[in-house]
């Protein structure tokens, strides 16, 4: 069980699998008000660094799942490194549907809701871990500007403008599924920059040392496409993602 080869390419050398940089997570970790205790469920939690950084700068202790075989094993040795393999644990496996059976004191998923259909199916299935009072904690991409047609949508990387709402038009899903949105940090360019041109050297460097890759064509192509796209579409009005506790 894995997912798509591209992504664990070109995101090998990530930390962050999305916008948010090391500051924007340490930023939401005290918005949280995270402290020794909390007890928190990730789903999607790729290569760890939330668990792992809120383990050590905030005591917390938590599970992380992901189906990414990389990840999971590189979010081992981030909580080896930092020094918190007793409060953190990564499990290697498709995160739909899991329901734990000891109960969360945040429930999160951040860059992964397709893991359960979308937002309000994450919600759904988060909420089912979460003890009584606990938090749900979404990250979730949202359109800058709405793009004017489904052309325009698939060049920001989306598959159809319904994807994504605007930022107003998630803050009022979340009240439309009687949700309080209770605090609300944002990714920014800069972040945007970090996790798209962080995937060029390193798809790069992949490139120079597979030449004769059966996959090397693809990544030769997301190489070629994938600056452009940045800087046309997804940079400056595409889309942007959130970290939105509800
Ligand atoms: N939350 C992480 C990763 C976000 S990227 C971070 O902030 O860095 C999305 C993650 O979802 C990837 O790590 C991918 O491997 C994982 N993923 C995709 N489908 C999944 C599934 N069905 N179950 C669990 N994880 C999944």
């Amino acid at each position: 069980m894995d997912i798509p080869r591209i992504f664990t390419i070109s995101e090998s050398a990530h930390r962050i699998h999305n916008p948010f940089t090391p500051e924007k997570y340490a930023t939401l970790g005290h918005a949280l008000r995270m402290k020794p205790g909390t007890r928190i469920l990730d789903l999607g939690s790729g290569s760890g660094e939330m668990l792992c950084t809120w383990a050590r700068d905030y005591g917390i202790s938590g599970v992380g799942i992901d189906m990414s075989q990389l990840f999971s094993k590189q979010a081992k040795l981030r909580a080896e490194e930092l020094g918190v393999t007793d409060r953190v644990d990564f499990i290697h496996n498709d995160a739909a549907g899991f329901v734990a059976d000891e109960k969360y004191h945040v429930a999160a998923c951040v860059g992964a809701t397709w893991i359960a259909g979308g937002v309000a199916g994450t919600i759904k299935l988060l909420e089912k871990s979460l003890k009584h009072g606990g938090m749900i904690l979404i990250g979730e991409p949202y359109w800058l500007q709405q793009p004017t047609t489904e052309e325009i949508a698939r060049a920001c990387g989306a598959t159809c403008i319904a994807d994504f709402l605007t930022l107003n038009g998630l803050v009022t899903f979340f009240d439309q599924l009687d949700y309080d949105v209770v605090e609300m940090v944002l990714a920014d360019q800069e972040g945007w920059d970090r996790y798209e041109a962080a995937k060029w050297l390193t798809m790069r460097h992949w490139l120079a040392e597979n030449p004769d890759d059966e996959f090397a064509e693809e990544v030769r192509t997301a190489l070629t496409i994938s600056p452009k796209r940045h800087v046309t579409y997804t940079r400056e009005g595409g889309i942007c993602i959130n970290g939105t506790m509800i």
